[in-house]
């Protein structure tokens, strides 16, 4: 198979900036698509990878200042997809990551203007408060209704399938990853996987049974719920890792491709020539630099961005044991939600002392990212008085704002999806992954970059993967 790359890319006369491979972002996915580039071509392909700023990670910042440990960007994923495990492993990372296992911790919803827990077991699920009888009756109706074969919001999917009793629940878990709206997000788009098990079986319920019983056939593991992953140093110590040895072309910001037999990308820095592009960029990024190639169905996704207020509580907050919490629209909060970091990952606050995160803005409130930090602080620290006993004020606040805005798969996505096939199936030496393409967490972009990378090693064959079933965790 890396034979049959090289041959292809022998062509390439090798100059001076000139590579087999470029990519361009080092964010998560340009650094893991190096990464696997590396472990799947077994050949000396040159590979560059081509950064807008002085640093790798892109969305991925630690903070630190005073005894207190923060993220910019992500907090944790999962342990639970093989190619991050496998990434973890390969740079001898899968030890050092600290484990939040989700079946350990409790997680909140806020209900009623108090934080209620989310049921763990079906057993705490059918005397959970946070959904009266009638509605708990009335998801079983799943099991009868007809598949819809449009597309839908996830807010009326969820209504359609499993009552208007779901909705808050819903409502949270799509405020918990995207920072989203779900009367907007496309559910074809963020849960591709369910609906075809829906469109398959007639009912998502019983074609996640019946999946279930096929697992068990086959294996007999009994499934266990997934650790969320950090890193003492924080999640940066994850992209320092895969940018070490990797030939980073900083503060090189793309200003545009073009391709003639090969590909010539130009840059602050000059220009830079290739056989292969990897474009591991958000979306919006990507659409800038290819709507010159074929028009996309839309110039511009919406994007959500948060603010993270980094809190310090002194030992006497009495912050209840779990993950943290997560607040439905409806219960007209200032924040979507907190983090109970602490309890999560030890060791990120001063001795004595508890470190709460706190969420801010998304899709749905811009409105509070025009606010003055001492007015976020203000707030953001009213809100979480009101739902955890804080005897003392918060001995430290820090609003982190980034730039890097969570892209949203809304109901134009499936058709921006068509669009990225039919570049690349033009344009065969053209990859494209990044935030925002095939999902926005961290295990999908990983999981992206290593399909990117084995399609190049391929000369170009792109592997058609059944579509998967992710189970929502808050
Ligand atoms: C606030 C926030 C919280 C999040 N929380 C979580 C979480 O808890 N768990 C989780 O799994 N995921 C989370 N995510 C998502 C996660 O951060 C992303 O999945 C991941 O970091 C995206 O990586 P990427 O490389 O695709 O994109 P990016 O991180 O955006 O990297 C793209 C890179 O490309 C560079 N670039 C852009 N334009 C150009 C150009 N023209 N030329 C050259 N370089 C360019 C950028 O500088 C950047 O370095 C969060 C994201 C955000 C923003």
């Amino acid at each position: 198979m890396a034979k049959s790359v090289k041959r292809r890319l022998r062509g390439v006369v090798i100059m001076e900036n000139s590579y087999d491979v470029i990519i361009i972002g080092a964010g998560l996915s340009g650094l893991s698509a190096a990464h696997f580039l590396a472990k799947l071509s077994h050949a000396d392909l040159r590979v560059a990878i081509i950064e807008k700023t002085s640093r790798p990670g892109g969305a991925i910042k630690t903070f630190n200042s005073e005894g207190y440990q923060g993220e910019w960007g992500p907090h944790g994923f999962l342990d639970n997809t093989p190619e991050s495990q496998e990434l973890l492993r390969d740079i001898d990372l899968y030890r050092e990551a600290q484990q939040a296992p989700l079946g350990d911790f409790f997680r909140y919803i806020c209900h009623r203007g108090h934080l209620e827990r989310l049921p763990q077991s079906l057993s705490t699920a059918l005397k959970t408060p946070l959904i009266p009888l009638g509605g708990k009756l009335r998801v079983m109706a799943d099991l009868w209704k007809r598949p819809k074969m449009e597309d839908q919001t996830i807010a009326d999917w969820v209504n359609y399938r499993f009552g208007p009793a779901i909705l808050p629940l819903a409502d949270a878990a799509v405020s918990g990853t995207f920072a989203g709206d779900f009367n907007r997000l496309s559910i074809d788009a963020v849960m591709p996987g369910v609906r075809a098990l829906e469109k398959e079986t007639g009912s998502v319920l019983r074609g996640i049974i019946k999946k279930k019983r096929v697992a068990r056939g086959g294996a007999s593991k009994l499934a266990r719920l997934p650790s969320m992953l950090n890193f003492p140093a924080g999640m940066e110590r994850l992209v320092k890792a895969l940018a070490d040895k990797k030939e980073i072309k900083y503060n090189a910001a793309v200003k545009g491709v073009r391709r003639d037999k090969i590909w010539t990308v130009s840059t602050e820095a000059g220009e830079f020539k290739a056989a292969q592009l990897i474009m591991a960029l958000p979306v919006n990024q990507a659409l800038r630099l290819l709507t010159a190639f074929k028009a996309p169905p839309v110039v511009e996704i919406p994007t959500a961005r948060i603010i993270n207020v980094v809190m310090g509580l002194p030992d006497s907050a009495r912050v209840p044991y779990g993950f943290g919490y997560l607040a439905p629209e409806r219960e007209h909060r200032f924040a979507i939600g907190a983090m109970f970091t602490s309890h999560m990952f030890p060791g990120r606050s001063p001795r004595a002392c508890r470190l709460i995160e706190v969420l801010v803005g998304g899709r749905r409130h811009p409105e509070h990212l025009s606010l003055s930090d001492s007015e976020i602080e203000g707030q953001a620290v009213e809100d979480i008085r009101s739902l955890i006993d804080l005897p003392e004020p918060p001995l430290f606040t820090r609003v982190l704002r980034t730039e890097h805005a969570i892209p949203q798969l809304e109901m134009d996505h499936p058709a921006l999806l068509r669009w990225r096939r039919s570049m690349e199936s033009d344009l065969p030496d053209l990859y494209i992954c990044g935030f925002g393409w095939d999902g926005i967490g961290m295990n999908d972009m990983i999981k992206s970059a290593r399909k990117t990378a084995a399609a190049v090693v391929a000369g170009g064959e792109r592997q058609v993967e059944e579509l998967q079933v992710k189970p929502v965790y808050f």
